[in-house]
């Protein structure tokens, strides 16, 4: 049985001051219910020592946006994985659609990340998404499943099962449009055939999260289908209300 799991995925959104409001609003809301669930969010790097204090011994865990594929040297302005570790990250989010597209990260680079983030003892969160005219196209799949396998192909045999993939089609993230749950399901399917190609019983292991304008309504739906394991949220993380709801929506 795989455990539910919700990341908040803050982007380039926060003051320490508002960070303060929604982290403590989030704390205050957190109930048992909520332990059936693995809660994360992922604030800009600069705040985890604030998110890591605020968030002292409670339920809900850290994640980070992005990392250096390097281990360490002369990459101004990147972070490596062993920083984000001395924060408290669990949770790295690698290969998000918005550092494909205006990062120009690449699969083979996405897949560096990976190795190093499960080096720092962490768990990469791998994106993966088709955009609007790879869909129209019939090409969703295609595209998903050979972004998955660059990164499954790189990963020693005993990480893979520790991997999270987030499906996030890149029409659906920060648009108001929402894959229907049917899609959404067809496509975490698809994911599922390729992490069984990979190795035995991969399929069973790995969890899978939907992303792309996941809200509090559209949540439930979404959850119900069989192979989605939570989700990677966006815009409705910066809300303590939309996020804890989505949380449950998932418990
Ligand atoms: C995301 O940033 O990963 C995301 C899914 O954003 P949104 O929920 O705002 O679409």
């Amino acid at each position: 049985m795989r455990k539910a799991l919700v990341i908040g995925n803050w982007k380039m959104n926060g003051r320490q001051n508002a960070n303060e409001a929604l982290l403590n609003a989030l704390t205050a809301g957190y109930d048992n219910k909520l332990e059936r669930v693995d809660v994360a969010l992922c604030p800009p790097s600069v705040y985890l020592a604030q998110a890591q204090s605020l968030l002292q011994a409670g339920s809900i865990e850290l994640g980070a946006q992005n990392v250096c594929a390097d281990v360490e040297g002369a990459f101004t302005g990147e972070v490596s994985a062993g920083m984000l570790a001395e924060f408290g990250c669990r949770w790295v989010v690698i290969g998000h659609s918005e550092r494909r597209s205006l990062y120009g990260e690449a699969d083979a680079q996405v897949a560096e990340k990976a190795k190093r983030v499960l080096d720092a003892g962490m768990t990469p969160v791998v994106c993966v998404g088709e955009t609007l005219d790879e869909r129209e196209s019939g090409l969703a799949l295609q595209r998903v499943q050979s972004q998955l396998r660059a990164v499954l192909e790189e990963v020693p045999v005993e990480h893979l099962a520790e991997l999270v993939v987030a499906y996030e089609p890149v029409w659906a993230i920060g648009t108001g449009l929402t894959a229907t749950p049917e899609q959404a399901q067809e496509v975490h399917r698809a994911l599922r055939d390729t992490l069984a190609a990979q190795q035995v019983e991969l399929d069973e292991k790995v969890r899978i999260l939907y992303g792309g304008s996941v809200n509090a309504a559209n949540a439930d739906a979404l959850f119900a289908q069989p192979d989605i394991d939570g989700g990677l949220i966006g815009g409705a993380s910066l809300k303590a209300d939309d996020f804890l709801a989505i949380c449950r929506a998932a418990a």
